[in-house]
């Protein structure tokens, strides 16, 4: 009976997911939650200043207006308010996905495998995580170990533990060595991430796409149309590319998709447009006053593809 709940829920998740990308949907299909300034896409948003219980009620709020959806997570491992949120959210029946980084993850591995996670992505440190994140890679090996550990020890299926990978010119060549370390450690997948575009990707080096996750775009495309993604110039500060005719010349769904609460209580759906509001505490309001926030995403003429800002 669980698992059919738990099948509707996902269900009716993916259904409001669609809706919104074709711009028929009155709620956002899924919520971002922001508890920290890890790897946040945009300018520097500055210290975390929301109380947790500011975070709770805004999640009671959605459910109670839209029902249980999907809610993702964004924190660093060592914050204790990341395992709160997680169960706070599972509780409520909406399927978590969270995006942390591997310092202090083994600590706390336990923790949220028993807090209901569907997903969890350890964001390992690249050029520039390094010097946000610190991480070093025996901690995220060792932070691997302990989830497959914990997993392992309570026969439990979830959550599934996704490395993202970030690739660049100057680490195109030991990225296929990462990947396979990291699957070995116990990723259950790996993603390539941003900062990406632009690395000479050759065919030789095509067992890249062999070992990283290729079930999301542009990675479920064919191997050519990945290397051609690949090669172009990207960036996590700023929006990225030019929109371009075709598939990509779709107004960027984020508007209508997801709404972020951020650590500092704004809300939004796109770091880099005006017209965020403050939580206020009362959600349909608060939506209502995104519109203009809506509008400046429907006609951005860029596209994204940080892991908070993908529309998958
Ligand atoms: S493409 Fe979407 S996520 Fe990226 S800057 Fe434009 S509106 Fe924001």
């Amino acid at each position: 009976m669980k698992a059919l709940e738990s099948s509707l829920i996902r269900l009716r998740a993916e259904l409001r997911a669609r809706r919104a990308r074709l711009g028929g949907s009155a709620h956002p299909a899924r919520l971002l939650i922001r508890l920290d300034d890890l790897n946040a896409p945009g300018p520097d948003p500055g210290p975390g200043i929301l109380p947790q219980a500011e975070v709770h009620r805004f999640i009671v709020a959605a459910v109670m207006w839209g029902g249980a959806l999907p809610v993702r997570v964004v924190g660093r491992a060592d914050n204790p308010r990341v395992a709160d949120t997680v169960r706070f959210a599972w509780r409520l029946e909406c399927p978590v996905r969270l995006r942390t980084n591997a310092r202090g993850l083994a600590d706390r591995a336990e923790l949220l495998v028993d807090s209901g996670l569907r997903e969890l992505r350890v964001a390992v440190a690249g050029p520039r995580q390094e010097a946000a994140c610190g991480d070093t890679e025996a901690e995220v090996h060792q932070a691997l170990a302990a989830l497959r550990r914990a997993k392992e020890e309570r026969r439990a299926q979830y959550p599934t533990v996704i490395a993202e990978v970030p690739i660049s010119p100057e680490t195109a060549d030991v990225v296929p060595a990462v990947l396979r370390t990291m699957r070995d450690a116990g990723a259950d997948a790996v993603e390539l991430t941003p900062p990406f575009r632009g690395p000479a990707v050759e065919e030789s080096q095509w067992v890249l796409l062999d070992v990283a996750a290729v079930d999301r775009p542009p990675f479920h495309r064919t191997p050519e149309a990945v290397l051609a993604s690949l090669r172009e110039p990207a960036s996590g500060d700023a929006p990225g590319n030019p929109r371009r005719r075709g598939r990509d010349g779709a107004s960027c769904p984020l508007g209508t998709l997801q709404i972020e609460l951020t650590a500092q209580g704004a809300l939004r759906s796109c770091p880099f447009h005006a017209d965020m509001t403050p939580w206020n505490g009362d959600i349909s309001a608060d939506w209502a006053r995104l519109a203009a926030h809506r509008g400046h995403i429907r006609s951005c003429e860029r596209r994204c593809l940080h892991p908070d800002l993908t529309p998958w």
